[in-house]
């Protein structure tokens, strides 16, 4: 390998970065001679530089999978600013533009190709990529392909499909979602049996988890804005549309900057109020969950939830977006009993079938166990994704252990007498 083509020379000349991040070296090195691997890391860690520098330089193009378009399109635009050579194919596109596309990659004008599952695994796409050169496969958000994962998606159970057409490419998949079950399905139904996995530590150590008992909620989350994040820019989660726009309203009735974000805004509205929250100070955002993935800014001091999440992994995520800038953030929750209660109705009543019913009611179980631990919400949050750790110090269990009836000293007691 010629110096100017090694790791560390195309991370600062490409992307303009010093120094590799915990493990990216290691994985990039490992990518570059042709190994397959699987890789574990929160949200905001760096994943991306993981295939990034590899697919440039090994000769040909590298095939990212990506599950959102949103998500594709940003990391096109932030690679041709770099001046790398990047696409993509999805179902947004005309004729003539996904035809251009195509000619690209045969002629090997592409260092990425970024596709949506379901058109990777069309029979077009996968003849398509027979006449071209690969790099390597990235297949990102991993954890997609498990079922009992919080964001299935059913075609990405079709990618196994890789290793059997191309067993010579190397293949990365990532994912921030590491519990030790997902993994393994993960590594199984992408056939990335010969993978090695790289796992990171999933503490957010400048992250303060903060789970309050639910009461008049708005009136607590005023509180909470006003006592601790007055002028923050920061989230609020909530699980339904109505709640987000009658919260957004009464905070701003209360004098706070909030905006409402879901889905079923329109497109224009939804990217405005995104822009606005990215570019400007102090704006709170009240949000269903459609709002999140792939927002990249840094300084989000807190992430609040007034509605129950439905699953750890979710609230992993969500709370995940606060303090990417390594200064203190807070994640803040409301949480009663009629969230359980409304939770579990939901799950009864949705459409899903049993084993869609089962993984849902296992998912609000270990959220729940969250909620009520006598422990460090820290510790029992790495717990869950299958990594150890001492009491934080700095949540509220650490900070005000919740009073229970202590056995011992009355044991002593009657011992004693
Ligand atoms: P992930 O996919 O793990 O959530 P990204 O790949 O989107 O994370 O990276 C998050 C941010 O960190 C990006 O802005 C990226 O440029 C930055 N970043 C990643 N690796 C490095 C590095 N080695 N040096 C500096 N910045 C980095
Ligand atoms: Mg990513
Ligand atoms: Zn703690």
């Amino acid at each position: 390998m010629s110096d100017s083509s090694s790791p560390l020379s195309v991370l600062k000349r490409v992307f303009g970065y010093d120094s590799f991040r915990g493990e990216q070296q290691a994985i990039v090195e490992h990518l570059v001679a042709g190994h397959d691997a699987l890789v574990l890391m929160p949200t905001g860690a760096g994943k991306s530089l993981c295939y990034q520098v590899p697919a440039l330089i090994r000769p040909g193009t590298a095939i990212v999978v990506s599950p959102l378009i949103a998500l594709m399109q940003d990391q096109v635009d932030a690679l041709r600013e770099l001046g790398v050579r990047a696409a993509f194919l999805n179902s947004s596109q005309e004729w003539d533009d996904i035809r251009e596309v195509e000619n690209a990659f045969v002629r090997g004008e592409l260092d990425f190709l970024y596709v949506a599952p379901e058109r990777l695994l069309t029979d077009r796409c996968l003849r398509l990529l027979e006449r071209g050169h690969i790099a390597l496969f990235a297949i990102d958000e991993a954890h997609c392909v498990s079922q009992w994962g919080h964001d299935f998606r059913p075609e990405y159970l079709g990618l196994s499909r890789l290793q059997e057409q191309w067993p010579d490419v190397p293949r990365i998949a990532l994912t921030a979602t590491a519990t030790p079950q997902t993994r393994d399905e993960i590594a199984q139904r992408l056939g990335l049996t010969q993978a090695r996995h790289f796992v990171a530590g999933f503490d957010r150590p400048n992250i303060r988890y903060v789970i309050v008992e639910k009461s008049d909620v708005r009136r607590q989350l005023l509180a909470f804005l006003r006592e601790e994040h007055a002028g923050d820019s920061g989230i609020v989660y909530c699980l339904s549309r109505n709640k987000t726009e009658d919260t957004a309203e009464f905070l701003c009735r209360e004098g706070i900057d909030a905006m409402a974000y879901h889905a079923g805004l329109p497109a224009e509205l939804r990217a405005q109020r995104q822009a606005r929250f990215l570019r400007e100070d102090g704006v709170v955002m009240v949000a269903t969950i459609a709002f999140g993935m792939g927002i990249n800014k840094p300084d989000v001091r807190f992430v609040a939830h007034i509605d129950l999440p439905k699953s750890v992994e979710g609230y992993y995520q969500e709370t995940g977006r606060a303090g990417r800038d390594g200064l203190p953030a807070t994640a803040w929750m409301a949480y009663g009993l009629q969230d359980v209660v409304q939770q579990r109705k939901m799950i009864d009543d949705s459409t899903g079938d049993e084993f869609f019913k089962r993984r849902s009611s296992t998912q609000l179980d270990a959220m729940l166990a969250l909620c009520e631990t006598v422990q460090c919400r820290r510790t029992r949050l790495l717990a869950y994704f299958g990594q150890p750790s001492k009491p934080c110090g700095n949540c509220d269990v650490c900070l005000t252990p919740p009073q229970t009836w202590d056995g011992t000293v009355a044991a002593q007691k009657i011992l004693s007498a």
